[in-house]
């Protein structure tokens, strides 16, 4: 049970011992803080550090955040997934500039009204940056608090989650940014998911779990949902000059980022040309197939080659299309018509 000093320290000294060199460990500054937060936010860290590399060159503070171009953060942030992260933190920045004097703000009030700013953002950036003492919940503390505490509830449910938080700030000591890192990196390094190494555990003599040998039975989660599936063909409609259809996505989760234009499978190619206002003059060429699994769909596509001589605003020059932001699985199709390409 973590309800001591003791706990605390055991659990400090081995981070302090053992914690990964990390890129954003190596900054005090709230900015580079909050955005690798960001990034870390259902990103794995190996993956995050090539783009917080990146993004730390290209937007190294406040300033440049708040004026870079959507389109070519977008680009940047193409790969990491879940696009609204980076669009909200952009508008977040913005705010910080103008009614902040591009300081993040200290006091928690102001910094969790900020946009995109949640409970696991807020509780990590203002303990590490400024040492509030708040918690910050993600998967890896629920996985070891639910352990610890060999507290079998559903880990899922935001309830439960809330009391994590709660039972966190109970106990959580002044050095509340190294607390919340030392227990999501328990949770990374040591109490995984399978296999945890319990022999080598700080604060294994705190653990309810494992006195009770039923380690393997938690966390609880309640049977993840069936993901949905979709079919979708997805077309590469070319016109003479060696242009290509692509639409940019408004009010969508990929707001910003470029698609194919894409229909279900069962679409006409009728309804597809009063949905474009063009005429297609060829019946459609296989160019391949792709799927991509996204947290709660399953998007499988068939690409086709189509051609119009029809003028419409969304056309491109085919050079140009490496240049724009476009989501993981409309890469993945497209990569399809490039391998088409050269073979032709
Ligand atoms: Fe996790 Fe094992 Fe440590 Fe308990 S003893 S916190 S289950 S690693």
């Amino acid at each position: 049970m973590l309800n001591s000093s003791e706990f605390n320290h055991n659990l400090l000294a081995w981070y302090q011992a053992n914690k990964r060199t990390l890129p954003w460990r190596q900054t005090r500054d709230p900015y580079l803080i909050w955005l690798s937060e960001v990034m870390l936010q259902q990103t794995q860290v190996t993956t995050v550090i090539p783009y917080y590399e990146k993004f730390i060159t290209k937007y190294p503070d406040i300033d440049s955040m708040a004026e870079a171009d959507e389109e070519a953060l977008l680009k940047d942030w193409e790969g990491l997934g879940y696009y609204n992260r980076i669009r909200n933190f952009q508008a977040a920045v913005k705010e910080v500039r103008e009614h902040y004097g591009s300081t993040v703000p200290e006091q928690p009030e102001a910094f969790f009204s900020l946009k995109g700013v949640g409970p696991y953002i807020g509780g990590a950036v203002q303990s590490i940056a400024f040492n509030h003492l708040l918690a910050a919940v993600d998967g890896n503390v629920l996985r070891v608090i639910s352990r610890l505490d060999a507290d079998d509830r559903d880990m899922t449910k935001a309830s439960v989650q809330k009391d994590v938080k709660k039972r966190i700030e109970e106990i959580i000591p002044l050095e509340a940014g190294d607390f919340n890192q030392a227990l999501m990196e328990l949770g990374a390094t040591v109490c995984t998911p399978r296999a945890p190494k319990c022999i080598m555990c700080p604060v294994q003599e705190h653990c309810e779990a494992y006195s009770r040998n039923i380690v393997s039975e938690l966390p609880v989660k309640k049977k993840a949902k069936r993901k949905n599936e979709l079919f979708y063909n997805v077309y590469f409609i070319l016109n003479d000059r060696n242009e290509i259809l692509m639409r940019k996505q408004e009010g969508t989760l990929l707001q910003g980022m470029y698609e194919l234009p894409k229909y279900d499978v069962d679409t006409s190619v009728e309804s597809i040309e009063e949905d474009l206002g063009l005429t297609i003059d060829t019946s459609g060429l296989h160019i391949g197939s792709g799927k991509h699994v996204f947290t709660h769909q399953v998007w499988f596509m068939e690409g086709y080659m189509l051609h119009t001589r029809d003028q419409h605003p969304d056309f491109v020059p085919l050079e140009a299309v490496e240049g724009l932001p476009m989501s993981r699985a409309m890469q993945k199709i497209y990569g399809q018509f490039e391998v088409s390409d050269e073979r032709m």
